[in-house]
């Protein structure tokens, strides 16, 4: 198990139901939040964008934790939407992305957790650190695996439900020495994440357009027969 700790600096914008993430329930990792920034000092970057060397001076890595996780608002450098700070930091800007995550009926908490399970396999795959070419892991190909490249952000919402670790990841993780059944406990887990129950409805009436439309008459006339039999029991004689 993982202990991973989360820190928030400034004003996300989007309110983040914190406990969705700390009472998510998980063989595999623990998030806890240990610290808040609250007032952010500007950006240094020229486009408003938050540096590596910047971040890395206001973020402490939580000694207790296996790594830390930082949220920010604002854009990260290069306009990536997480970044590697340090061997055990990392970054996860919501900055556009809240945006595209919401737009697609998708939540921020679902895009954290998705991102935190792909630092998770780096982590194990890399004994214990976060390396600096992590990103080489990534592919251009969308597969829906936590290793999408998502050059174009909007690529994101393709690996947000039921996000998957694609079999040359899969692959290449198993390359590594990891903890008995990682991989398994991993794949089901990664099913959790997924939309909620009502836009997963709306999305299937959009899909089958023909068989909404027959269960929906069915229940119409199941109503009527039900309105009509609860009518003759309670009717006076
Ligand atoms: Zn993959």
């Amino acid at each position: 198990m993982l202990n991973i700790s989360l820190v928030t600096l400034g004003h996300l914008k989007y309110s983040l139901k914190v406990k969705e993430l700390t009472e998510w329930k998980s063989n595999l990792l623990k998030i806890t939040q240990t610290a808040q920034l609250n007032h952010l000092q500007d950006p240094e970057g020229n486009d408003q964008e938050y540096l590596d060397k910047q971040l890395i001076n206001l973020i402490q890595a939580d000694q207790e934790a296996h790594f830390t996780v930082a949220l920010i608002g604002a854009p990260l450098e290069d306009n990536y939407y997480m970044r590697r700070i340090a061997e055990n930091i990392c970054v996860i800007s919501l900055f556009q992305m809240a945006e595209i995550v919401r737009d697609a009926n998708f939540t921020i908490e679902q895009y954290i957790l998705r991102n935190i399970y792909e630092l998770v396999v780096i982590y194990r795959s890399n004994n214990a650190l976060i390396p600096t070419d992590y990103a080489t892991w990534a592919h251009d190909d969308i597969r829906a695996c936590l290793f999408d490249m998502n050059m174009d952000k909007n690529d994101i919402v393709f690996s947000l439900h039921k996000p998957q670790l694609c079999t040359q990841c899969t692959a290449r993780s198993q390359r590594y020495q990891l903890p008995n059944g990682f991989i398994e406990t991993l794949k089901n887990e990664l099913k959790k994440i997924q939309k909620p129950i009502y836009y997963r409805i709306s999305d299937w009436v959009r899909d089958h357009p023909i068989l909404a439309l027959v269960f929906s008459s069915f229940f119409a006339i199941f109503l009527n027969l039900s309105a009509s039999y609860i009518f003759e029991f309670i009717k006076p004689c």
